[in-house]
């Protein structure tokens, strides 16, 4: 309890450097495979706090370590942001990093570089209080989130064979304690017909027409899809549909249909495959489409679009030692609650199955909205929540 104090000191007496952190990182855009300077400014501010093990993989990630334990806990935030939206929507500049009224303002306070100016706060107390405990705690930085969750983890654990005994997310949870959330997929739906004249349509096949059919089985499936307690009910949505003509005058004889697909417990892609592939007609196929981009380092790391659903029980021991952090620091249990969106976690817990928690600074309800900002006081917080996880998660061994 002497450290979990001390911890809690520390923090206070960060807080306004942990706020100076995120507004550095705010300055500076950092949209998906743009993010280069921003994880340089990440590092420069690591090395200034006194963290030796510093580096960036071949993808662009940076990690950082500190301690030497048999044993991994692993930290992780994205650093990169969407985009803008509509800037005359924003009472402040969206890259001022304006430090005001208790909150950081702009783009990513909230989603997330809040948690990552958090870590950096956390790694610095860890590295001052000399940490030596039975885990390496890792903290990533991490790219490429917002345009493909878990791409980056998926890099990091079958790439850099980094493979952590627990992890914690830091997405924004108004500081509640995270467990999980429902997983994703996206689907493709091609139609082939038969092209004719269009002052004859009984000598072709009209592929709106089949098209037309898929979707209205499409709206019937989405009503008896799978429901679990904790995550919610999995659900479909037709979110494109195009077709190809050879003129206005014939029938069309291709189209295209994309599907955004939300996977409940129990869901995954081959039975949600099985499920679409059922009420095709034998002129339809469909398929998972892959992920390719180059990230800002010239790497290619490709993926399926298929992001499996997660979670762990609340009597995990991860959940548990997440809850008596809580308490020790703050002297109340934190609100258990799961995600609405989709975070790295699909990657760590979903298909890598490493036990995960998240607890971040920030109401998600501000992501990708304009006037995001994120209140100090949660940066402290989850400063503090970070550097005292391996020493209650430790106490609890003995
Ligand atoms: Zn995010």
């Amino acid at each position: 309890m002497e450290k979990i104090k001390k911890i809690k000191e520390k923090a206070k007496s960060y807080r306004r450097y942990t706020a100076e952190c995120l507004s550095e990182m705010v300055k500076i855009p950092s949209l998906s495979a743009e993010e280069q300077n921003v994880v340089l400014k990440i590092k420069e501010q690591l090395e200034l706090a006194g963290v030796k093990d510093v580096r960036i993989d071949g993808l662009g990630n940076l990690i950082a370590r500190v301690g030497r334990g048999p044993k991994i806990l692993a930290f992780d935030a994205h650093i990169d942001t969407v985009d803008t939206g509509d800037v005359d929507q924003w009472e402040t500049p969206p890259f001022s990093g304006l430090i005001k009224d208790g909150h950081v303002h702009g783009r990513g306070t909230v989603d997330q570089e809040g948690g990552a100016a958090s870590m950096v706060t956390a790694a610095r107390i860890l590295t001052e209080m000399d940490y030596d405990g039975e885990y390496s705690i890792y903290f990533t930085f991490t790219v490429m989130e917002e345009d493909c969750d878990g791409l980056c983890w998926l890099y990091l654990i079958e790439e850099e064979k980094l493979f952590p005994d627990l992890a914690v997310i830091t997405e924004p949870t108004n500081l509640g304690l995270y467990r999980g959330h429902r997983g994703r997929m996206e689907m493709e739906v091609h139609v082939r017909g038969l092209s004719c004249h269009g002052s004859a349509p009984e000598r072709g096949k009209n592929v709106i027409y089949s098209a037309a059919h898929t979707a209205l089985k499409i709206e019937e499936l989405h009503e008896v899809l799978k429901d679990d307690e904790f995550l919610g009910k999995g659900s479909i949505a037709p979110t494109v549909l195009t077709t190809e003509s050879p003129s206005l005058c014939a029938v069309p004889d291709k189209a295209f249909m994309h599907i955004d697909r939300r996977l409940t417990w129990s869901e995954t892609k081959e039975s949600a495959l099985a499920e679409v592939r059922e009420l095709l007609g034998g002129d339809s196929e469909v398929r998972v489409p892959i992920y390719s981009r180059e990230s800002y380092t010239g790497k290619i790391f490709t993926q399926e679009k298929y992001f499996p659903t997660w979670k762990i029980p609340e009597d995990h021991e991860l959940v548990q030692a997440g809850v008596k952090t809580h308490v020790a620091l703050f002297e109340d249990a934190p609100r258990i609650d799961k995600w609405t969106f989709s975070t790295n976690g699909v990657a760590i817990c979903g298909k890598h199955k490493i036990p995960c928690i998240g607890f971040g600074p920030g109401n998600e309800v501000m992501a990708h909205a304009p006037n995001e900002k994120v209140p100090v006081d949660h940066l402290e917080k989850c400063s503090a929540f970070y550097a005292a996880l391996p020493y209650v998660l430790e106490n609890d061994k003995q």
